[in-house]
């Protein structure tokens, strides 16, 4: 294994409020695991409800302050510009802060996490300089016009898969607009958000304007979303904590934007490109070791492609990297989690026991002491089956073959769920129909997982509510106030004849 170092400020980590390491009001604190070795590399304060106060009336103090909610758009991203260099110069260790603490390969965390985090802020930059308002010609005796505001307050609360991307989607578009944030990220990776933490104070983000509060989401989370200052909550996690929070911010009359669980139908049309489906297929599933709420988990095949693609897949399959995170070709990394390990082998066993064939993969596996789990691919699978209906969050595949179109939509329609979707077929119309037709807030054409912060997600159904990235994301982070200034009238007689006498 090649040695990778954790900065010694997050072995033992504090808090992070106000600008500055803060202290726990408890004692109790979270081992944070490697899963690479289940190794303890760092722990965190398990925080207290006292913990999320303090750190929620420093971030109201800094919105009332104004130094960051009333200044300009231009100053912000001048800021957040800053930090987006700081993040590219410390990309290296910060993606092996991310490898060390969720298992991502390497080559990925720096390509993929730390560069779309970096970008992410660049993206929120521009976006802070464009919040204009509007002069509304009106037939009132008053000059009107509207003005865009922040909201104060932000709930952030962020889920264990991709920590830095999904902290950084909430955060600089928050920061962006002039809210002030308080943010929990995921009790088992809460490293990255730390991290940056550091990095958004010294590139100038005044205390108490982004403030990291760790802990477990039962004890400490709801406070966060049900605190009278907070005027947001922007959570990320599964379907069924997003519905609770829902609950619970409604009840409070409070927004809130919900990315939850997705388990996304991957089309391949006979008309596809062979070669690419086989590759695209496998990178939908395989990546982040399958924890991705918008990988795709389903392969839907046209039937005289069935059999060509299993064979593809299980001649593929075993050859793909796999094994230690820090090894600049590995492709699968280990599981994040213990606990998510264990699901992934009882989702695989219950549909095998339920009659489903099991292609490849299967098992878990201990290299180093690692949270493996082979590439899995069932087929045989009733689309009634929990394997297929439900989200498993491994690096776990279930084939279905269709006849129809028509078919395959109906198919990929028929779970709760509606994050991504893919469409792979050389058929431009079949293309556009299809990605008309499905029920998802992404649609990918002959490719997986590109992504760009220009381009929103977000789900329908049980995905979740709202959308992060793209203007539409500053729209939920600010809100519209109008201002009707009367006007007298001209004491003369009327502005507009005397102006075009004046003209002639
Ligand atoms: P989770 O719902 O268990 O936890 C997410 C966050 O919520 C964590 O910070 C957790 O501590 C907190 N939390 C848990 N219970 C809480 C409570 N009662 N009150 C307040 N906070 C609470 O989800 P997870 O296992 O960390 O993440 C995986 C899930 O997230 C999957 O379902 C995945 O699809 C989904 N996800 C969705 C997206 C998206 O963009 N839609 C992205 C990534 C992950």
């Amino acid at each position: 294994m090649v040695a990778m170092t954790l900065p010694s400020h997050l072995q033992h980590a504090q808090h992070w409020i106000d600008g500055r390491e803060t202290p726990s009001s408890g004692d109790q604190r979270i081992d944070v695991i490697n899963p690479a070795n289940q190794s303890v590399i760092a722990s965190t304060p398990a925080g207290t409800i006292a913990d999320v106060d303090t750190a929620v009336s420093a971030a109201q103090r800094a919105f009332r302050a104004g130094s960051w909610s009333r200044i300009s758009g231009r100053e912000r991203a001048a800021v957040l510009l800053r930090a987006a260099a700081a993040l590219r110069q410390q990309a290296d260790q910060l993606a092996q802060v991310e490898s060390m603490d969720v298992g991502k390969p390497i080559s990925f965390a720096t390509a993929v996490d730390v560069n779309t985090a970096a970008e992410t802020y660049e993206y929120a930059a521009a976006l802070a300089q464009q919040l204009d308002g509007a002069v509304r010609r009106t037939p009132l005796p008053a000059h009107a016009y509207t003005q865009r505001e922040p909201l104060g307050v932000v709930a952030a609360i962020t889920p264990f898969n991709f920590p830095l991307i999904l902290s950084t989607t909430k955060i600089a578009f928050a920061l962006a607009a002039g809210n002030t944030i308080v943010h929990k990220p995921a009790e088992d990776t809460p490293l990255s958000a730390l991290f940056v933490a550091r990095i958004l104070t010294e590139a100038g983000v005044p205390d108490g304007v982004y403030n990291l509060v760790t802990g477990y989401g039962r004890e400490i989370g709801e406070h966060l979303v049900t605190h009278p200052d907070v005027a947001k909550v922007a959570f990320t996690g599964s379907s069924t904590t997003g519905a609770h929070l829902a609950e619970l911010a409604g009840r409070h009359l409070r927004p809130l934007t919900a990315e939850l669980g997705g388990n996304a139908a991957n089309i391949v049309f006979a008309d596809a490109d062979v070669e690419q489906a086989i590759q695209t297929t496998i990178s939908a599933f395989v990546f982040n070791t399958g924890q991705f709420c918008m990988g795709g988990p389903r392969l839907l095949v046209q039937r005289d492609l069935l059999e060509p693609m299993l064979e593809a897949l299980a001649a593929a399959l075993p050859h793909v990297p796999l094994g230690d995170p820090s090894q600049p070709e590995t492709v699968i990394g280990p599981v994040a989690t213990s606990r998510q390990r264990e699901k992934i082998a009882s989702a695989v066993k219950q549909a095998v026991d339920a009659g489903a064939t099991l292609v490849t993969g299967g098992q878990a596996l201990d290299l180093d002491g690692g949270l493996y789990f082979q590439p899995t691919v069932l087929t045989g699978v009733d689309n009634s089956a929990e394997a297929v209906q439900e989200e498993i969050f491994g690096p776990v595949l279930t084939v279905q073959a269709f006849d129809t179109e028509a078919e395959a939509i109906e198919l990929a329609n028929s779970t709760r769920y509606g994050l991504a979707a893919g469409v792979q077929t050389t058929d431009i119309s079949r293309a556009h129909r299809v990605a008309d037709a499905l029920e998802a807030g992404i649609v990918w054409v002959n490719s997986w997982s590109m992504l760009d912060p220009a381009m929103p997600f977000g789900g329908v159904k049980d995905s979740g509510w709202g959308r992060e990235n793209g203007p539409e994301q500053m729209e939920s982070y600010t809100r519209t106030k109008s201002v009707i200034i009367a006007l007298a009238p001209d004491p003369e007689g009327q502005a507009s004849n005397a102006a075009e006498g004046e003209v002639q």
